[in-house]
């Protein structure tokens, strides 16, 4: 007997459909052809997925200060701990920490409990490392968050532009898709920027190696091209777009040789760019990861407003999404800046509209601590009680070696997670089993605004329960039975979609109010959907009528300037770190760690230096190099390599502490943020490299 069951991939944003099939206790795996973003297709970690299944480390009880328990008495625990310190300290010493790994209906629940009945926007989410920038742009230029495209803009363009996004690594079967699209099209041209050379630029017809942070310098001078070569389309410009001339001043103003490329390089970019009509625009974390991150997505939204190429097929600006449901999060306001639906927390008509329809007792009226802050807030005893839900801040959040003394120092602290025995996990007071992939079921949204189904084909292990659950859970023990009786994900989802019509009643463009009354039987057999869902209107692309959501209607261009990194090299830190993904891991390898065959591509933790500066520092391939920062310190494997720049090097983000080499990244990371979107810098770090000397 076999049983297969339709779910969505947990790893990247691309949101990959899977087929599982579960025969004689066996698991077995392959890509859903049926899916619109994968139509079969798996990588290297979606094709793995069988092989993280066991049961091996995981979290099979609730525990209370290293003693088992009964759920009981931990959230018991929870909620009276909560209780306690919001009475003595207020509501804004508690805090909610969650991860774009979560399912919406687990978001939704934890919105609900912090914003509508604790009292505090302290939640936020490890989504603002991966794109809070892209958030922050789209609302300064649409008025709200609007990816415009989707995945078939991707194949349809004549000019694809990959701007700090190595897609053949990170969103693999997107990579996939466009490579089968270019393959199929001759015609259609391909450029990355991007310092590194990487497995993307292998694709592209022309690689610009830019100097790290320069993007808003190199769009600007396209942006000046646009105009001096007479592509800008006046008409869409004077019809829906305000802030053209100030933009078009700050940008004269500017120097592209900080860029760091050959003159010839960036006309040839240029050319391609003015002259063609479909051109996308994709970026991800290394325009998002920056001081400058906001800057740098409105630069490359201003060209494309300037020419009036968005919201048509083949063309407009295209954000990729790392995590499998950061879409999900923002669009039920999972961070700390917004409200459900794409409504603003600091907008009193919209904070008026969810209180109402949650009637909940109370509500903030200005933002919670972004991720950073929020780590400040516990380390400085400003945050009293923190809960961590599916997330590890002690390996991936920038200066982790101080986030662990936060969390080492704050008076209670929650983790739920699949495993006891993560760096965060270890630090807590209480510890609750989670359900994970293949347990969990509810819902997810892709890059491209696609909701998908995660279904359950294994039992909870243990007596691991839903994140959703245990929220509502604690809400109820605290005191707040009736917003928070929910038995299935599928109330969850019905709830939020009635309240995402409301939202549309304030001009905002999240709207799937036609699941409102979706049945339990609907919701188990959700087929994949692009929202909008509503009685008038079935995903597509937006601005396509050249309407935003701005008061005037009228999309914004906006003056910026270059501004560099935060940090800039020194005489004691000489290099400059990049971090990023690798193609067979995923985040802090929890999961993706447990497949043998994934170590297969890189086994352990490493930096990558050009061949001359590592003949400067006297290393040699496969040493161990010290690298340190003003932060911390990390050991890692050298990989020398002529696809980096001279003076700047890479590591992946993935290793902990407990491996043999110490590859914890972001110990290195300085916690410097864009002003505007609250994201980390964890491109530009400078950093001192040495040979590990044997003991
Ligand atoms: Fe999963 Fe992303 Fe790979 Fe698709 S591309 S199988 S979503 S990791």
């Amino acid at each position: 007997m076999s049983k297969t069951i339709k779910t969505t991939c947990p790893y990247c944003g691309v949101g990959c459909g899977v087929l599982a099939t579960l025969k004689d206790g066996q698991v077995s795996v392959k890509g859903d052809p049926d899916h619109p973003a994968n139509k079969g297709r798996l990588c290297s970690k979606g094709s793995a997925l069988a092989e993280t299944l066991a049961l091996d480390g995981r979290l099979l009880k609730p525990v209370v200060h290293s003693a088992e328990t009964t759920w009981d008495n931990a959230l018991d625990e929870v909620a009276t701990r909560f209780k306690q310190t919001i009475a003595k300290h207020g509501p804004d010493s508690i805090a909610l920490y969650v991860s774009g790994q979560l399912l919406t209906e687990d978001y939704y629940v934890a919105n609900k409990l912090m914003k509508g009945f604790m009292g505090t926007a302290n939640i936020d989410t490890n989504s603002r490392l991966c794109m809070a920038s892209s958030v922050a742009g789209h609302k300064r230029a649409f008025g709200a968050d609007t990816v415009p495209g989707n995945y078939e803009d991707l194949e349809q363009a004549d000019l694809l532009v990959l701007v700090g996004s190595n897609l053949a690594w990170c969103h693999p079967v997107l990579y996939q898709r466009v490579a089968a699209a270019k393959a199929a099209r001759p015609n259609m041209r391909i450029i990355n920027i991007d310092p590194r050379h990487t497995a993307t630029s292998d694709l592209a017809d022309l690689h610009l190696a830019v100097a790290p942070g320069s993007d808003v310098a190199l769009f600007n001078h396209l942006l000046c091209a646009i105009h001096e070569q007479g592509a800008v389309d006046s008409a869409y410009v004077a019809a829906h777009v305000n802030g053209f001339d100030a933009a078009l001043e700050a940008a004269s103003s500017g120097d592209v040789s900080v860029t760091g490329l050959p003159r010839a390089d960036i006309d040839a970019f240029t050319r391609a760019w003015v002259g063609t009509e479909k051109v996308v625009t994709i970026y991800s974390q290394g325009v998002n990861q920056s001081t400058a991150g906001a800057d740098k997505v409105n630069a490359i939204l201003n060209c494309h407003l300037a020419t009036g190429r968005i919201g048509r097929a083949g063309m407009g600006p295209f954000s990729v999404t790392g995590q499998p449901n950061a879409m999900g999060g923002r669009e039920v306001g999972g961070l700390a800046n917004m409200l459900a639906c794409h409504m603003d927390l600091e907008n009193a008509g919209h904070r008026a509209t969810v209180r109402e329809f949650w009637q909940a007792p109370q509500m903030p009226d200005a933002a919670g601590l972004k991720a950073v802050d929020m780590f400040r807030a516990v380390g400085d005893g400003r945050i009293k009680a923190l809960w961590v839900m599916c997330t590890n801040p002690v390996v991936s959040l920038p200066e982790a070696d101080r986030v662990k003394e936060a969390i080492e120092g704050c008076d209670f602290v929650v983790v739920s997670d699949m495993y006891g025995d993560t760096d965060t996990a270890k630090l807590a007071d209480v510890l609750l089993p989670a359900t994970g992939w293949g347990e969990k079921t509810g819902t997810v949204t892709n890059s491209e605004r696609c909701i998908s189904r995660q279904r359950s084909f294994l039992p909870a292990p243990g007596e691991a329960r839903h994140d959703w659950d245990v929220l509502a859970d604690v809400g109820r023990r605290m005191g707040w039975q009736a917003a928070f009786d929910y038995e299935t994900p599928a109330e969850v989802l019905r709830e939020y979609a009635a309240l995402s019509g409301l939202a549309a009643g304030h001009g905002r463009d999240f709207d799937i109010s036609a699941l409102s009354d979706l049945s339990n039987e609907d919701y188990d057999d959700f087929t994949p959907q692009h929202w909008p869902i509503s009685a008038d209107r079935n995903g597509g692309r937006f601005f396509a009528d050249g309407q935003f959501y701005t008061p005037s209607g009228k999309a914004n261009m906006l003056p910026l300037h270059h501004r560099s990194p935060a940090n800039a090299p020194t005489a004691a830190h000489p290099f400059v770190l990049n971090t990023g993904r690798i193609r067979d891991q995923w985040h802090t390898m929890s999961r993706s760690g447990l497949a043998p065959r994934l170590s297969q591509h890189m086994g352990e933790p490493y930096v990558e230096i050009h061949p001359r500066d590592a003949e400067d520092l006297g290393l040699k391939a496969a040493d161990l190099a010290e690298v340190t920062s003003p932060h911390g310190r990390a050991v890692l494997r050298v990989l020398i390599s002529d696809k980096m720049r001279r003076g700047e090097v890479f590591a992946p983000m993935h290793w902990t502490g407990t491996h043999a080499s110490d590859g914890r990244i972001d110990a290195l990371v300085a916690a410097e943020v864009d002003p505007v979107s609250g994201q980390p810098e964890s491109k530009a770090s400078p950093v001192k490299i040495t040979k590990l000397q044997a003991a």
